[in-house]
């Protein structure tokens, strides 16, 4: 059995009941293998098996107290993954569909991206099965402050350096950060996606969604294509949705489509984002509304159906898995040609290779998604130079990143061989890094 082959086999045995970090781990691995089988060295010093196996995990308890003085208890997590390039950085996810295969899958993922980035920042993620819907503001302060309670001890800004996630915005890292700085009386970037009012980055909160945007233009500009006059949908009406949603149509796209956990809306005249804002950034509302308040709209129940909207671009922005096979399908059916995931897996093994097939420019999320990690090193960058970039100036940056990524990882595909797969040309250009810095710093 190749050495790709007996690491999958082992980390599955020693780590059942993990399915989502099983589908990070073989999607990753299998894509090194032509890396791996140049680097003998590699299986000598263990490198896969160590890069696999997060550096500390860390479980807690999170008790908290409702309005009614109902007590409950959820689940803390904070994966340390890897640590080789910087302190660890990745966010905080607050959903109850949380437990530790999906933070190991995230954290796995987290290292490549940041590396791919080119930003000095080592990978980590973490998280509750808390479920922020329906909470009082009273409510998600107490649990972020008990949360934090534990947290702070572990984490710091040359150590660990978390940010948000699903369920995890500027109000959570506003009392995520109230408490770690009374608790260890400092004030310093500790957690980015900060309030600007307390030492966060200018476009940090617009970094994902635009980041996406970015390199998906620079993958349509190097077929001598652009945004302008495509059809595009979206999935999700999240943070990064809504601002992938805004700088599509200032490139010229036109965004047919959005969803929530409940159902999507469709709207062939394109998606009016004010309504959309106001409805999820003001009114933590429910997508239903928007067809209730824009005439000429759609709205359908569930989520799935989204994917048979004819669109020449697919921007899955939502979460993990929400494309499968026969998604895929029906999206390569109605013309798809550029697909770039938002969200962190959506595509599943079997969607990734039906976009493959059929020769879908396939942008995946570790390279896709990297503006927001790459900004939040931008806020941290500031933090430590006690500075403040204009918004002109780190969306530039962005933006440059961006471009960037779409060219290491294009090249690295080419160097092997493998034109056009992103997928593992992604994996290539982070795993680079991380061999090398492992590597110097001995079996550790
Ligand atoms: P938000 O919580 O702001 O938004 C998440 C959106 O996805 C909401 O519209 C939510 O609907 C929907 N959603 C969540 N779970 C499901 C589900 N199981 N089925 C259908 N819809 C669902 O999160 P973000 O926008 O921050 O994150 C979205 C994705 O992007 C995640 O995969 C995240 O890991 C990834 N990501 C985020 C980054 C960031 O900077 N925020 C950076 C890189 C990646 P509802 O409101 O109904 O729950």
């Amino acid at each position: 059995m190749n050495y790709v082959d007996r690491v999958l086999e082992e980390l599955k045995r020693k780590n059942p009941n993990e399915p989502e970090f099983h589908q990070a781990a073989t999607e990753i691995l299998n894509s090194l293998k032509p890396m791996v089988e140049k680097h003998p060295e590699f299986e000598k010093s263990a490198l896969l098996e160590r890069f696999t196996e997060p550096e500390r995990v860390i479980l807690f308890r999170v008790p908290w107290v409702d309005d009614e003085g109902g007590v409950h208890v959820n689940k803390g997590y904070r994966v340390q993954f890897n640590s080789a390039i910087g302190p660890y950085k990745g966010g905080l996810r607050f959903h109850p569909s949380v437990n530790l295969s999906i933070i190991k899958f995230l954290g796995l993922e987290q290292i490549l991206k940041n590396s791919l980035t080119g930003l000095p920042i080592g990978g980590g993620k973490g998280g509750s099965d808390f479920d922020p819907k329906g909470k009082s503001d009273n409510e998600i302060m107490r649990f972020c402050q008990s949360f934090m309670t534990e947290m702070c001890r572990h984490i710091g800004q040359d150590t660990d350096v978390p940010a948000g996630d699903i369920g995890v915005g500027g109000r959570e890292i506003g009392y995520l950060f109230g408490q770690y700085k009374r608790i260890r009386n400092e004030h310093v970037g500790v957690l980015t996606g900060r309030g600007l009012s307390y030492g966060g980055s200018l476009a940090r909160k617009e970094a994902t969604g635009y980041g996406l945007a970015y390199i998906t233009a620079e993958a349509m500009r190097a077929r001598g294509e652009s945004f302008a006059g495509k059809t595009v949908v979206i999935s999700g009406s999240g943070n990064v949705a809504v601002y992938a949603c805004e700088k599509v149509q200032s490139l010229g796209g036109k965004v047919v489509a959005m969803y929530d956990s409940n159902g999507y809306v469709y709207d062939k005249n394109g998606i009016d984002l004010a309504v959309v804002k106001q409805i999820k950034e003001v009114e933590r509302g429910r997508m239903k509304e928007y067809a209730e308040r824009v005439k000429g709209t759609e709205y359908h129940e569930g989520c799935k159906g989204i994917w048979t909207i004819p669109c020449d671009v697919a921007l899955p922005c939502a979460t993990q898995n929400e494309i499968d096979k026969e998604s895929a399908e029906a999206l390569v059916k109605n013309g798809v040609k550029y697909v770039g995931e938002g969200a962190n897996m959506p595509s599943t093994l079997d969607a990734i290779s039906v976009f493959q097939k059929a020769g879908v420019v396939f942008l995946p999320a570790k390279a896709a998604n990297a503006g927001g990690v790459a900004t939040s090193a931008l806020e941290m960058a500031q933090s430590s130079g006690r500075l403040f970039w204009t918004f002109e100036e780190v969306d530039e940056k962005l933006k440059s990143i961006m471009i960037n990524i779409y060219r290491n990882m294009d090249s690295a595909a080419r160097e092997y061989g493998v034109e056009g797969d992103y997928v593992t040309g992604a994996n290539i250009a982070g795993f680079k890094k991380i061999a090398e810095a492992m590597t110097a710093h001995g079996i550790v």
